[in-house]
């Protein structure tokens, strides 16, 4: 079965609509897709019409940002209920720290010479409430600043670079027993993204299971094929629920597309086993 469980609308930093996100997925063979969106819900009713519309099964998800030691990581929260009063206020909570600090990712861009950056991300954003580095580093390449958005985050938008800001997102614990307070299942997103060393994973996945985390991401479009064996090999230690995503969001040239990745190594067991 063709399942896809992680990719982005313009609710969040994706270039295309909630419902234009499905009707893709359909066109590409996804039978069960879901959406997850950075730190927000309010695609979901869309794209759940959408797919029922035309007979795909549809999955309600989220991804959460979450600050965990010195990094920042994704934690992908499937089947949750966006009504649910726990994971609204903590979106809501995490939502409104975004504005705050793409107010200083515009002064500190304004630093380094670019002028006017607030103004222009705010130009490509599709939900007022979620500014992401995405929706800069669009306004950047437009300007000319760099030649891509890949380019733009290498020499703008990462830790070390002038437009990059610490930011405390949600804690681990909080996204996790959001996730599970509205009956969703929290799954750790592209782990092989973070830099974290051996320890630093076994670390984290302890930290993640103790709080009532289930799956990581194997196959997903942010890990290279060397990354889907040695996160399957995760999986398969920790005992940890098995998940695929393209992570699209709409730009097809800069990640996967929606479900053309490869199927899970056989052995694991799928996040969607008992669904
Ligand atoms: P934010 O949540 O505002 O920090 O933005 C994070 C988003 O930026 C991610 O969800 C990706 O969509 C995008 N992103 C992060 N790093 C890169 C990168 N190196 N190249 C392209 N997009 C990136
Ligand atoms: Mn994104
Ligand atoms: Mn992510
Ligand atoms: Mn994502």
């Amino acid at each position: 079965m063709n399942i896809d469980l992680h990719c982005h609308s313009t609710t969040s930093d994706g270039l295309l609509e909630p419902s234009a996100v499905v009707a893709r997925a359909a066109a590409n063979g996804v039978a069960v897709l879901a959406l997850t969106d950075h730190d927000d819900t309010g695609g979901l009713a869309a794209a759940r019409a959408e797919a029922g519309a035309r007979g795909m099964g549809f999955v309600d998800g989220v991804e959460i940002s979450v600050s965990w030691q010195e990094a920042t990581l994704h934690v992908v929260g499937l089947r949750i209920d966006p009504d649910s009063v726990r994971l609204r206020t903590g979106l809501e909570w995490v939502r409104s720290t975004r504005i705050q600090r793409a107010e200083r990712i515009g002064e500190a861009l304004e630093r380094a010479g670019v002028r006017g950056s607030l103004e222009g991300a705010l130009a490509y954003v599709g939900n007022p409430e979620i500014i992401s580095r995405t929706h800069f580093a669009r306004f950047l390449v437009e300007s000319g600043y760099a030649r891509d958005v890949k380019n733009v985050f290498q020499r703008y938008l990462v830790k070390g670079k002038p437009g990059y800001v610490e930011h405390r997102w949600a804690s681990l614990g909080d996204a996790v027993s959001w996730i599970r307070a509205s009956g969703g299942v929290a799954v750790i997103a592209h782990p092989g993204r973070y830099g974290l060393d051996s320890a630093e994973l076994k670390g984290l996945i302890a930290e993640f299971k103790a709080c009532g985390g289930a799956g990581i991401e194997v196959v997903t479009g942010s890990h290279t094929p060397t990354q889907y064996r040695e996160f399957a090999g995760y999986a398969r230690q920790f005992d940890l629920l098995a998940s695929r995503g393209s992570d699209f969001h709409g730009d097809a040239g800069s990640r996967a597309d929606l479900g053309i990745l490869p199927p899970l190594p056989g052995d694991l067991k799928p996040v969607w086993h008992d669904w």
